[in-house]
């Protein structure tokens, strides 16, 4: 990196699920305000546009440059016209961020079909889909950076609710993860995931009471809440030039929650 210069200048993104579930920054809209704060253009991906129009709205206000585009990520069409957008209106793709999840509930005995298919379409084959029409797009721009959104349910099972089907989905995130950045090496195009932890958003702020707000917050080594902006800045750096040696990770973001045993955390949890 060029000391003094911003550390996504001159780059084209697409952040999907750039708008919110309700008030407050989510991933989607802090990951594409820290972006375009860095110099990036970002194509702003949601399939609710007034969602993503507010985030807009903030980086215009800021001095970036951003643009909404309408899409669903399960659909193959949206996603190879979301990747055209954005060569057509910036030039280029260097990164991709795909942020979009939704959570559905229940272990194996009791979850719904329909929300099984659910969450391996929008948390899985989304990210797929997003990921198999930019990256011919980023591969004649001469490489590029994929940062898809795990979590650490791929690989801890259990917090307020059986997640099986979203923990499921997030585990298939990993593994295509790696699957993408050892077949695309040579295309200079990386792939790397983040497994975020318990961090607080307006999509599980109607899930969490306080108490488990703060038990979340507590069961963690650093015992402090994350927030959006904490994966934000993790995916701004895998984004960046500064990550270019760096592919097929998983990254906890998590406050230290899958480093501790549940036990260790005891005399916090009593607090
Ligand atoms: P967010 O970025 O605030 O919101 C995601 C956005 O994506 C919402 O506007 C959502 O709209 C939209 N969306 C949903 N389905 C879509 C689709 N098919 N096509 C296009 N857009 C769609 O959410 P977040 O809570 O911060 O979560 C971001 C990522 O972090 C997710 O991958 C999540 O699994 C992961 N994560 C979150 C936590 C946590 O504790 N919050 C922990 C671990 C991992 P709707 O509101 O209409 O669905």
């Amino acid at each position: 990196m060029t000391e003094g210069k911003a550390r996504l200048q001159g780059k084209v993104a697409i952040v999907t699920g750039a708008g919110s579930s309700g008030p407050g920054y989510g991933t989607g809209k802090a990951a594409s305000a820290l972006f375009a704060r860095e110099g990036a253009r970002v194509l702003l991906v949601d399939r609710e546009p007034e969602r993503a129009e507010e985030t807009s709205a903030i980086i215009a206000e800021e001095g970036g440059e951003a643009s909404v585009f309408e899409a669903d990520v399960t659909s193959s069409d949206d996603c190879r016209a979301m990747v055209e957008a954005a060569v057509q209106r910036y030039g280029r793709l260097d990164a991709l961020m795909n942020n979009v999840a939704v959570i559905k509930t229940g272990n194996v005995v009791e979850v719904d079909e329909d929300d099984w298919d659910t969450a391996m379409d929008v948390n899985l084959k989304g990210m797929m889909l997003a990921s198999k029409h930019a990256i011919p797009a980023m591969a004649e721009s001469g490489g590029g950076s994929i940062v898809n959104i795990s979590s650490v349910e791929a690989v801890r099972s259990g917090t307020f609710a059986p997640l099986t089907p979203y923990s499921v989905s997030k585990g298939g995130v990993a593994t295509l993860t790696i699957s993408m950045a050892v077949q695309h090496g040579r295309e200079n195009i990386r792939a790397n995931c983040i497994m975020p932890g318990f961090i607080y958003t307006p999509m599980v702020a109607p899930l969490l009471s306080e108490e488990m707000r703060s038990l979340r917050a507590r069961c963690a080594p650093l015992g402090v809440e994350g927030t959006a902006w904490d994966v934000a800045r993790a995916a701004l750096f895998l984004a960046s030039d500064e990550a270019r040696w760096i592919t097929g990770v998983a990254l906890p973001v998590d406050a230290g929650l899958l480093a501790a045993s549940p036990l260790s955390m005891l005399p916090y949890l009593r607090e």
